[in-house]
């Protein structure tokens, strides 16, 4: 099986995207591999204790992925948090700003109930912005967000002292 240097050199850097200055941290190199995503879910589900899951909450679209594949090993369900517009149902949303830009989430109205407990997953951690609304978004529905995995954070962008400093522990498999 790949070893953590092996998932770190299938993630591919692209430069100046989608700015300039900007060094995008690309996992769809990683997707492409099938024994390296198995690997990649594999490690994450194995740092969760399925008895203390109520459900894998992913944001679009990158976590999307990575919360099926956790949402399949661990048999719970998923909750997607989406940009804005997308849901069909009466929704609820928060702004936030991004490393570059600004953006909006939103769920489902009624999609947790008060006092489920729920893990937050995307694919990259980097300033901590979107997770950090994802949290505040979830518990304002209710949840209970302690925890948040990422295939990938930047350290040196703070975001996971941000979130500790929100009472949510973070976890990633490639710095
Ligand atoms: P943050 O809100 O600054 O922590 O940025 C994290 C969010 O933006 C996640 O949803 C990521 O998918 C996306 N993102 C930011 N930087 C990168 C990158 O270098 N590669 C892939 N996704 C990124």
């Amino acid at each position: 099986p790949p070893r953590n240097d092996d998932l770190k050199a299938l993630i591919r850097t692209v430069p100046d995207y989608p700015i300039a200055g900007i060094m995008f941290r690309d996992v769809s190199t990683l997707l492409l591999d099938g024994h390296a995503f198995r690997e990649t879910i594999d490690r994450l589900a194995s740092s969760l204790d399925p008895a203390d899951i109520d459900l894998i909450a992913g944001i679009e679209a990158r976590g999307f992925i990575v919360a099926a594949g956790l949402s399949y090993a661990l048999g719970k369900g998923k909750l997607m948090l989406r940009k804005q517009g997308k849901l069909p149902g009466p929704a609820v949303g928060i702004d936030y700003a991004l490393e570059y830009g600004s953006d909006r989430i939103e769920m489902h109205l009624g999609a947790v109930k008060p006092g489920q407990r729920i893990i937050l997953v995307d694919d990259l951690l980097a300033t901590g912005g979107t997770a950090l609304a994802a949290v505040a978004l979830l518990r304002g529905q209710g949840a209970i967000v302690e925890q948040a995995l990422f295939v990938v954070d930047l350290p040196e962008l703070g975001g996971g002292q941000r979130l500790r400093a929100e009472g949510v522990t973070p976890a990633s498999l490639v710095t």
